[in-house]
């Protein structure tokens, strides 16, 4: 009877209140465990689209072409804090070994697969917290400035139409009819025309996490420190040094999972790719749906709050010290692409939680048949939540799963 089983949910972003919800809905007695506000950290501040369509990881083939370019180049996405860099350069160089196109089309299929059924494990918790007015269905963008990037992203396009993926591509005047008023420096564009986004992503997690009080749920707000399972039982240690009683738990702590001690989580290769946003207040009528430019690596997204711009990925850890390079080139490349104020309104980092291989963690812990993992979900967590939490629900209700996740067993590395 799965309301006599306990479990306590170590992390609430979005992949860990939409496994509440899930577990909750199955029957089971579950506790969030906390420190902080639900879904404030990584999961509040991201490019809020359902990316469906996110098959292809950052470590493809093209990386180690345009590494040097993108490592030194004045504008460009990617930057490293160079201490941080050199003294975690294992797994640097996996995620760098990892763009062999083998193991990045092992990737893509992995990817693929679970994508496919992301909805099926959103829409049930969109209908039950009723939370529809939180999505907008517009579609999404991908624009190049010249023939060259598009040309450079053509493998990687294809791979997605492989996988199932559909969209059209678009030229210059295509992309003005969607978006008039965008800059005219685009050549080239991809229309996902089914692609749907969260109007505001805080909003949701609140809102997920509402109901889950609302039905039933317990909420420590409190970070936990280690798990200890032993012949007494199953006991999640928290930071204020109360020891909850569990029967099983999950972690989900997002980039933070490996400081959960007791767990084979604290020994696997963790990172985070840190990401920023700038928003501005007020201007989110400038554009009709998210826009990738792909080149620059980040997104222009319409909100409930305003525009954001949302992107780039810096190797530096989990520093709360933001980079005002970062929040520069997002500034200098959003009034490329529109007519914005001098000065945004507001700036964000964030911690995508990111393996070498740029696949999650979903599964069972080898270690502790108790225990279970759900976190790495890199630059698409806000898609994969729902299809996460559902997962996780099933493994832990011994029901058939209804994705493969064999690619993302916890022992694969
Ligand atoms: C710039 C940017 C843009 C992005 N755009 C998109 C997008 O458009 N679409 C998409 O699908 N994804 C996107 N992502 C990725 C997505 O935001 C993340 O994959 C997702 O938010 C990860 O969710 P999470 O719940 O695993 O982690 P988090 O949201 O980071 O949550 C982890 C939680 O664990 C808690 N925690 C930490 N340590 C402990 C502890 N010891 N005990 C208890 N709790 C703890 C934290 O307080 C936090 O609440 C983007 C990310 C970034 C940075």
């Amino acid at each position: 009877m799965n309301s006599n089983t306990h479990v306590g949910i170590i992390g609430a972003g979005i992949v860990g209140v939409s496994s509440a919800l899930w577990l909750q809905h199955k029957g089971f007695k579950v506790t969030l465990i906390d420190g902080n506000q639900p879904g404030s950290i990584t999961s509040s501040g991201n490019a809020c689209t359902i990316a469906d369509y996110g098959c292809v990881p950052v470590n493809d083939p093209g990386l180690v072409k345009r590494l040097p370019q993108l490592m030194f180049g004045k504008n460009s996405p990617l930057s490293f804090d160079p201490w941080y860099a050199i003294t975690h350069l294992p797994w640097m160089l996996s995620f760098l070994r990892n763009c062999q196109p083998s193991r990045v089309q092992t990737t893509i299929n992995a990817l693929g697969s679970i994508l496919k059924d992301a909805n099926d494990g959103l829409d049930p918790l969109i209908d039950i917290t009723r939370t529809h007015d939180l999505f907008a269905t517009n579609g999404c963008i991908y624009v190049y400035q010249n023939q060259q990037g598009f040309d450079s992203a053509r493998a990687g396009n294809q791979a997605r139409a492989d996988q199932g993926v559909t969209f059209s591509e678009l030229g210059k005047t295509d992309i003005h009819d969607l978006e008039p008023n965008l800059a005219p420096i685009f050549e080239k564009g991809l229309l996902f025309r089914n692609a749907r986004q969260v109007l505001n992503p805080q909003s949701l997690v609140t809102r997920f996490f509402q109901h889950f009080i609302d039905s039933g749920g317990t909420y420590k707000n409190d970070h936990a420190r280690e798990i200890i399972d032993n012949s007494t039982g199953l006991q999640v240690i928290l930071h204020n040094g109360e020891k909850l009683a569990v029967d099983k738990t999950l972690v989900s702590c997002g980039a933070f999972s490996k400081q959960i001690a007791g767990c084979e989580a604290s020994s696997l290769p963790l990172e985070t790719e840190r990401g920023y946003h700038i928003q501005y207040t007020g201007h989110q009528h400038l554009i009709n749906r998210p826009i990738a430019w792909a080149e620059a690596g980040f997104y222009a997204t319409p909100m409930n709050l305003g525009l954001r711009f949302a992107g780039t990925v810096e190797i530096a850890g989990l520093s709360d010290k933001k980079n005002s390079e970062n929040l520069a080139y997002l500034s200098r490349m959003s009034r490329k692409m529109l007519n914005l104020p001098k000065q945004y309104d507001s700036d964000w980092l964030g911690y995508r939680p990111t393996l070498p291989d740029s696949l999650p963690v979903i599964g069972q812990s080898t270690t502790s048949k108790n225990i279970y993992f759900a976190f790495g979900h890199q630059h698409i967590g806000l898609t994969l939540a729902g299809i996460s939490g559902k997962l996780v629900s099933e493994l832990i209700a011994g029901e058939p799963l209804s994705s493969n996740i064999e690619p993302f067993r916890p022992d694969r590395f």
